[in-house]
């Protein structure tokens, strides 16, 4: 079991990256541990000139990421944490796909459509070949497991397309470059939605602060957001059932399922009945409670640089070694002369 999975250092990471994504990597690294595997995690900075960016900016977001990511529980000593710009490794795959990878494939990335919209002319060439970058993030460790939101699902298919026509055209059957990697979508993946429309996901992009619940807020600001979450004045129904029509309601119950660990229907066996008045307080605890311990060990680790350096030098390290025998190959395959 080879997990592989990144995540942008871009803005501040909120309640929905952790119930939607570096929980499920703390729960895998315990999984491929316990398997003989490898988890890999690292911070995508090199997508991240892909958009308009500010080098300040990023630079500090990505040493924040890598603070929040072990106040989380992801273990440095377990996992290989690392950020791409720390591993040559990533770029060069990259262009060594570039050969492989067919205008076509990249024209119908619906990633690709919806951030570039009408204006396709002006956008960079990083954001068109983003989706050949994150093909050879997997694809350089042999990954077999790449937890993915739904919205990556069709990256994730093209990084199979182009390691198949790799293998083909550059290497023979019984030694292929590259292994093809699965999405890996766990059963329980939340999908947490706005505190102030229920239509819309949790987002780091969204303007409104309020709208989240960053990772690094006070119990005081925690707090201060679900009292002011957009709700109804319905109380609540006493099966999941009857939040159909209610995204507001639903997604705070989610919310308060998630954290507890207990299904929709058991939340509302206990609060069933009863307003928003009784239920927000009850969710402001839990989620101090969950998170506040999260957030006072990334405050304790987000100024300490020689920490954060040590285990990104790590973890760079572990990355360079699994990586080389695959870029080796592919170089070989290539026919390229290195020396
Ligand atoms: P941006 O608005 O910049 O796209 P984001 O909040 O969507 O930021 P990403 O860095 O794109 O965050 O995603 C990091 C991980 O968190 C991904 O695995 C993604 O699927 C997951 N994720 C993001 N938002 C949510 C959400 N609201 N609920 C559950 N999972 C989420
Ligand atoms: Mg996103």
């Amino acid at each position: 079991m080879i997990v592989v999975s990144g995540i942008q250092p871009t803005g501040k990471p909120h309640l929905g990256n952790y119930l939607g994504a570096i929980r499920n990597y703390v729960k895998l690294q315990d999984e491929a541990e316990a398997q003989d595997g490898k988890c890999l995690i690292f911070l995508a900075d090199l997508h991240a000139i892909s958009m308009p960016h500010d080098p300040a900016q990023l630079h500090a977001s990505t040493l924040e990421m890598v603070a929040t990511l072990v106040a989380c529980g992801l273990d440095p000593a377990k996992s290989v944490l690392f950020n791409q710009a720390q591993v040559p490794a990533h770029a060069e795959l990259q262009w060594l796909l570039m050969g492989t990878a067919r205008m076509g494939w990249l024209n119908r990335m619906t990633q690709w459509k919806d951030k570039a919209g009408k204006n396709r002319e002006g956008q960079s060439v990083a954001l068109f070949g983003y989706p050949v970058l994150q093909a050879a993030d997997v694809l350089l460790y042999q990954a077999t497991h790449v937890p993915v939101g739904e919205d990556q699902k069709q990256h994730l298919e093209l990084a199979r397309d182009i390691a198949q026509k790799f293998n083909n055209d550059f290497a023979s059957d019984d030694a292929p470059v590259f292994t093809l990697p699965d999405p890996y979508i766990p059963e329980e993946a939340a999908r947490i939605m706005s505190l102030r429309d229920g239509a819309r996901k949790m987002s780091k992009s969204e303007p409104s602060d309020m709208s989240r619940v960053n990772l690094t807020d006070d119990a005081e600001t925690m707090a201060e957001k679900v009292k002011k979450a957009k709700t109804d004045p319905e109380v609540l129904p006493s099966e999941g059932a009857g939040l159909a029509e209610r995204p507001e309601a639903r997604n705070l119950v989610g919310i308060y399922a998630a954290l507890a660990g207990q299904s929709v229907n058991e939340v509302l066996r206990q609060y069933g009945g009863q307003g928003f008045g009784a239920f927000k307080p009850a969710l402001a605890d839990l989620l101090v409670s969950v998170l506040g311990p999260i957030r006072d060990r990334f405050v304790e680790l987000k100024d300490d640089r020689e920490a954060l350096d040590a285990i990104l030098a790590r973890g760079a390290a572990q990355a360079r070694e699994f990586s080389r025998p695959t870029l080796d190959a592919a170089y070989s395959a290539l026919g390229l002369v290195r020396g």
